[in-house]
């Protein structure tokens, strides 16, 4: 039965570590929602926490050290209170995951068919191996690895980079997921092959009728292949909107600054000054305070400035867009390299 319900919405998501040192909040209360079909971006630079958030979603986060909680619901189910088996059941079933390194992911001792069959397999015991190995050439011939029959027969090493992630997006195919996570799965790639990665996952999203989570520090992909964006910074979210309202108003000073460092944008070079803060002991206030040019004082006291609404679909977490300041101070125009000017930089 087709819903306009969200396939996955996340409240108060929280993941903690237990760390020598003290609690590391990687994640902390965010929320967000992944509507069916469509792609979403979590965004952030490293360590921001969005590839704790999108691993907490199934909890493949080592739990202990790790503690997950909040509300993760998926297709109306309630995920963080399944049992084990519960959740083995939807992990690598109707939610797969991608990652970054597919050398780490395969098994270089075996071919990437035994490989492809064996996933066959574990999902539907029942298959022949002759029908899980036409399967296994149907994948990849779905995700454009040519002479796929042959292929088969192939270890992994035998695959350039690009190839191995087009084989491990096959794996993740294998049992028709809902929604697949893929967690900065082009960044090891050259620009050529990540733009054929992501046109893939595009082609796929459409073909398998997916929903996709896809977790990035790079805006510049999110431009070409998110509908919606969730901007991270220090576990909590400091934006959301729609692709076009991220790139044509970006509003959050750290959205802005992410966007400025955009090749041909004002801090391509040297990136945003300063670092994260500690997820263990953050500051007052807003977590980009100590980074951020537009800091009042407003903005080192209490929690994370709540998330007012710009539209139906936007938001963003900063003093500036409260009741009582102006937020066109934080929106000078962005400046280019060559010293042109923009309000935001295109998606396309
Ligand atoms: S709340 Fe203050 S520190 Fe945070 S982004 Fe807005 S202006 Fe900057």
């Amino acid at each position: 039965m087709m819903t306009d319900e969200p396939l996955l919405t996340v409240e108060g998501l929280t993941t903690e570590f237990t760390t020598d040192k003290g609690t590391l909040v990687a994640v902390d209360g965010i929320d967000f929602e992944i509507p069916r079909g469509e792609t979403v971006c979590l965004v952030g630079e490293s360590g921001s926490g969005k590839t704790v958030a999108s691993e907490s979603i199934t909890r493949i986060v080592p739990t202990p050290p790790g503690e997950v909680s909040g509300s993760v619901k998926f297709d109306g189910q309630e995920v963080t209170t399944m049992s084990e088996s519960e959740l083995e059941e939807i992990r690598g079933g109707r939610i797969a995951h991608i990652f970054q390194n597919p050398q780490d992911a395969l098994n270089h001792c075996y071919t990437v068919g035994w490989q492809i069959v064996e996933a066959v397999q574990t999902h539907e015991p029942d298959v022949s191996k002759q029908e899980a190995r036409e399967r296994a050439v149907e994948l990849l011939n779905d995700v454009g690895v040519a002479n796929a029959a042959a292929r088969l027969d192939d270890y992994p090493h035998e695959f350039s980079g690009g190839q191995k992630q087009r084989v491990m997006i096959a794996m993740a195919l294998v049992t028709n997921p809902d929604l697949l996570i893929a967690d900065e799965p082009t960044t090891a790639l050259d620009v050529t092959v990540q733009a054929q990665i992501l046109n893939l996952l595009e082609d796929l999203q459409e073909e398998y009728n997916m929903s996709i989570l896809f977790v990035t520090h790079d805006l510049g992909v999110v431009a070409g292949i998110a509908d919606h964006v969730v901007v991270m910074y220090a576990g909590k979210v400091m934006e959301r909107g729609t692709v076009t309202e991220i790139f044509e108003d970006p509003s959050h000073p750290y959205t802005r600054a992410l966007l400025e460092c955009l090749p041909g944008q004002a801090r391509a070079a040297e990136g945003i000054p300063g670092t994260l803060p500690s997820p263990i002991n953050p500051p007052d206030g807003c977590r980009f305070a100590p980074r951020c040019d537009y800091a009042v004082e407003e903005c080192t006291a209490g929690e994370q400035p709540p998330e007012e609404p710009l539209s139906d679909t936007h938001a963003v977490s900063c003093v500036h867009y409260q009741q009582g300041y102006d937020p066109s101070t934080v929106k000078e125009e962005i400046v280019q390299d060559d010293g042109a000017t923009t309000g935001g930089v295109t998606s396309d």
